[in-house]
């Protein structure tokens, strides 16, 4: 759970604090009617730098894990202005003018600079390449490949699972590099101004690090030779996803194309929140999960069940105003902690 602090204009109307960290992952909500305390593995309260974040949320195991081969996710949860694209990206993807000071830089960046850290510590020779999409409005598009946004099909096969056809995919070798996709991509991402964020993203966004490592030492077990030309690989997936805010169209402001939007972005969340319930319940083998209801919950479905290891983000805000969907948030975190995957 990652809590923000107050804004400039929540501290200005006098906004009350709400969302108290009570330490060793406990998180109390006390308002005049509510009176809550939930556990997570772990609590930032507004103080936490970004770096705290990334060190005490399990990150660098994540890059790890994927650079060994596991598919690997991250992601933010969590109301429009709650502190996801803060989290994941920093400041950096609103001003293009003015690069993020080191320290504001989130997640990904630091996620970044730590795989091609390992990549170079640990000589075996990675290839790295790096895809973006974003869902908006329920079509898949791709942010890094040239010219206006085309909607690109999302399949499924019985080897890959869902997979979205013809999406670019990059190669890169540098912190530069990676990091200017990720500015080119986000700079092409839908975002609209309204009243409770004026840069809101109104897509869900998945960047993807493709990573396939060589082993260059290593030998075969005996009597398991690698056949004549296999070179034995592993394929390791790192996935962030900065999904759009969850949010009530009276409160926004919304209307005419910005509410379609909301009930789309909406619409999905609803469904990646129904699937999360029915995975966090014991069931039986034959449970259906409703992967199918929506583009998002389709690419997700890997990272959700299966053999992902996800991590996820939920980002509240800590004003009396959003105490509403600051326990929704808490309440879908929750349900979402139950859920075991076997990577
Ligand atoms: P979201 O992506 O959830 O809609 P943003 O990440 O855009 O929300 O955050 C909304 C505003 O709050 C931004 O101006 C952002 O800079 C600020 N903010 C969010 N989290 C923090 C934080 N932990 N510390 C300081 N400012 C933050
Ligand atoms: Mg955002």
């Amino acid at each position: 759970i990652r809590v923000r602090p107050l804004t400039c204009t929540e501290t200005r109307r006098g906004d009350q604090q709400v969302v108290h960290s009570l330490g060793d992952g406990a998180v109390h909500v006390s308002a005049a009617r509510h009176d809550a305390t939930f556990g997570f593995s772990a609590v930032f309260d507004a103080g936490a730098s970004q770096e705290a974040v990334f060190e005490g949320s399990g990150m660098r195991q994540l890059v790890e894990l994927a650079i060994d081969g596991f598919s690997c996710t991250v992601f933010a949860f969590g109301q429009t202005g709650s502190g996801k694209t803060y989290t994941l990206m920093g400041p950096l993807a609103q001003s293009k003018t003015q690069p993020a000071s080191p320290a504001l830089l989130g997640l990904m960046q630091r996620s970044f600079t730590c795989l091609l850290e390992q990549s170079r510590s640990r000589g075996s020779d990675l290839v790295l390449s790096a895809s973006y999409l974003e869902i908006y409005n329920e079509q898949v598009r791709d942010l890094l490949s040239p010219g206006p946004p085309c909607a690109l099909p999302l399949r499924w096969s019985k080897t890959r699972g869902f997979y979205v056809e013809n999406q670019l995919s990059v190669e890169f070798e540098s912190l530069e590099a990676i990091v200017s996709l990720l500015l080119q991509g986000s700079q092409r991402r839908r975002t609209s101004a309204h009243a409770l964020n004026r840069h809101s993203s109104r897509s869900h966004a998945l960047l993807t690090i493709h990573i396939c490592s060589r082993a260059v030492s290593a030998h075969p077990a005996p009597g398991e030779g690698w056949g004549a030309s296999a070179c034995p690989s592993k394929q390791g997936t790192l996935c962030f996803v900065d999904l759009a805010g969850s949010e009530r169209v009276k409160e926004t402001g919304s209307s005419g194309e910005l509410s379609v939007e909301a009930n789309s972005i909406n619409r999905s969340l609803l469904a990646l929140g129904h699937c999360i319930s029915l995975l966090a319940k014991p069931r039986g083998k034959g449970t259906h999960i409703p992967y199918r209801d929506s583009k998002l919950t389709r690419l997700l479905a890997r990272s959700l069940s299966g053999s992902g290891i996800t991590l996820m983000v939920a980002c509240i805000s800590p004003s009396s105003r959003c105490l509403s969907e600051t326990l929704s948030t808490l309440h879908y975190a929750s349900r979402a902690r139950r859920v075991t995957t076997r990577p």
